[in-house]
């Protein structure tokens, strides 16, 4: 109801201590009853059977999403505890919601253009699964979360094959608040530098041009100025390059998969803070609380220009002729940035085994400018497709394009449409499944034209749509982290019927009396290849393989196209 001067809720972060589960939410559920611009709010379900609750934060008591949009504020979207081992963001969220709430140094003036809506834990079972010995490479805090959920997933994997109930509920969030900027905060242990917080951002040249251009030379100069300003420097997650960063680093780039690279298929400037695993906890709270800071500032004073440039951007993307379906690094492209690092040090002497390793000398800091390759250019583009059809029976994924809020109609009649097809001509599978499935990481296709059979309630769906990004990116097999590479469709990827060398003597007889120029030209191989000559059931199959009884549908990805 009325500010505090004092914070009300006791964190306890300075003493290498993170609350558990029911502690997180006793503290959002303290704030809720205390000021009436809140609320703590159940959103469905997570695979632990308990609800994924989300936390908003307006200067008056209006949380219903269409009605604040309409007032032309920006929505400003943290998730936290995604992988419940690196649990700064939920500490440094609770503190920066204290803290604005109460007014703080005039923090609250923010709130006019900006609503800001918390997901206080996102794998709610991996946080209740804590111990001191889930994070090896990690000393503080003295006990955290799990990196699996309940289900044992990893949820910075699951957004787009969406396996997990919270997975689901977080789409249903994302799709409901359409946020224009989103957080999802993180805990890395990469290589050894001077920095606490580091931020994977969101990669200007995969974005439409307003939207990249914004990114590019606003967002990011200044953030990276605002946070120079504070206690805190913030310097890009350091992705390796060449071996040391003194030669280098590149600007990271996550496809779908991840929430970065999920977001940006919405036109939503998506990031992650990285803070670094061998910072005390307590500096890894305060430098993610005053990243919060400083992108709620931002996105507070540029709220207007965010949200045009969203809009803006969706337009370009609906009129695309041709879209860009993966990138790669332009490695003759860098900027030159600041990089406070520690020597590296290949031959420091362990002392667990007393034997050679590889470290970082901490005593010996330096301060150097280094190459920093952040320009990204289209690999393969692809024209776009006016409709895709789908096939009903393909339920997983018309649940998935429904959860994203995708808009389609359905064909009324059995109808016979030629549209355009790909044939899976050929795909791997990792050895071991990954995430609980053999994604598959090379495809190859092949497209042709065919007049298929569909029927009453099939799917027609128009892709130029504000959702045009993601459905090219799902429903091409090509595509990084289409639903095809997910295994969506790998009932097609094996025959159902197939000839026996004994019971398909008769029929192949009678096709080759019946077909004279097909039998002319099975005898010419049977006289010019020997070793075919030799084998019966090969011969059976090559009648079998290029007669009408070859299977149509195998290896035919069900999603047709119509340009
Ligand atoms: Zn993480």
């Amino acid at each position: 109801m009325f500010a505090q001067s004092q914070p009300l809720l006791n964190l306890r972060y300075e003493e290498n201590y993170s609350p558990t589960y029911d502690e997180v939410i006793e503290m959002y559920q303290k704030l809720d009853s205390h000021y009436e611009n809140t609320v703590l709010l159940e959103k469905g379900l997570t695979d632990s059977g308990k609800p994924l609750h989300l936390f908003v934060i307006n200067n008056d008591p209006e949380f219903d999403p269409e009605k604040i949009k309409a007032q032309g504020k920006a929505v400003l979207l943290i998730n936290n505890g995604i992988h419940a081992g690196e649990p700064a963001g939920i500490d440094a969220s609770l503190q920066f919601a204290d803290d604005i709430l109460r007014n703080k140094n005039g923090m609250a003036a923010l709130l006019e253009n900006t609503v800001v809506a918390i997901i206080p834990v996102y794998s709610v079972g991996g946080l209740l699964n804590r111990s001191a010995f889930h994070r090896a490479n990690q000393t503080t805090p003295a006990e955290t979360g799990f990196r699996g959920n309940a289900a044992n997933l990893d949820l910075n994997r699951d957004f787009t094959k969406c396996d997990s109930e919270n997975t689901k509920s977080f789409t249903r969030i994302f799709q409901e608040w359409d946020p224009d900027v989103f957080l999802d905060t993180h805990t890395t242990n990469g290589s050894d530098h001077q920095y606490s917080v580091t931020l994977i951002a969101p990669q200007p040249d995969v974005f439409p041009p307003a939207q990249g251009k914004f990114i590019r030379e606003k967002m990011l100069p200044e953030l990276y100025i605002q946070m120079k300003k504070g206690k805190y420097e913030l310097i890009p997650y350091v992705d390796w390059f060449y071996e040391d960063p003194r030669d280098g680093i590149k600007m990271t780039l996550e496809s779908p998969r991840y929430s970065s690279g999920y977001s940006r298929m919405f036109n939503t400037y998506g990031m992650m803070t990285e803070n670094l695993i061998y910072k005390p906890f307590p500096d890894r709270v305060k430098s993610t609380y005053q990243f919060i800071q400083t992108l709620a500032e931002f996105t507070a004073e540029n709220a207007a220009e965010i949200i045009d440039s969203r809009k803006k951007s969706r337009t370009a993307t609906m009129a695309l002729q041709n879209y860009p379906l993966t990138y790669e690094l332009d490695s003759t492209r860098f900027s030159r940035i600041e990089f406070k690092g520690y020597e590296v040090e290949r031959n420091q002497i362990s002392k667990v085994t007393g034997l050679p390793r590889f470290g970082y000398d901490t005593s010996r800091p330096f301060t150097d400018s280094i190459n920093y390759y952040d320009v990204y250019k289209p690999a393969e583009t692809i024209p776009v497709p006016e409709y895709y059809i789908l096939p009903q029976a393909w339920a997983g994924v018309v649940e998935r394009l429904e959860l994203n809020q995708v808009e389609f109609s359905r064909l009324e009649n059995d109808t016979v449409l030629e549209v355009q097809v790909d044939y899976i001509e050929n795909f791997t599978n990792p050895p071991r499944p990954y995430n609980g499935h053999f994604f598959h990481g090379e495809v190859e296709t092949r497209s042709e034209m065919q007049k298929i059979q569909y029927y009453a309630g099939d799917l027609v769906i128009r892709v130029r749509q504000k959702k045009l990004a993601y459905l090219v990116e799902m429903l091409e097999p090509r595509a990084a982290d289409s639903f095809f590479r997910w295994n969506f469709f790998d009932a097609i990827l094996d025959s159902r019927e197939y000839f026996s060398s004994y019971g398909f003597e008769e029929n192949a007889l009678k096709y080759l009396d019946e077909h004279p120029e097909f039998k002319a030209a099975f005898q010419k191989k049977q006289q010019t290849d020997a070793e075919f000559a030799r084998d019966h059931r090969a011969q059976l199959a090559w009648i079998y393989n290029n007669s009408e009884w070859a299977e149509e549908s195998y290896r035919r990805y069900p999603v047709g196209r119509i340009f």
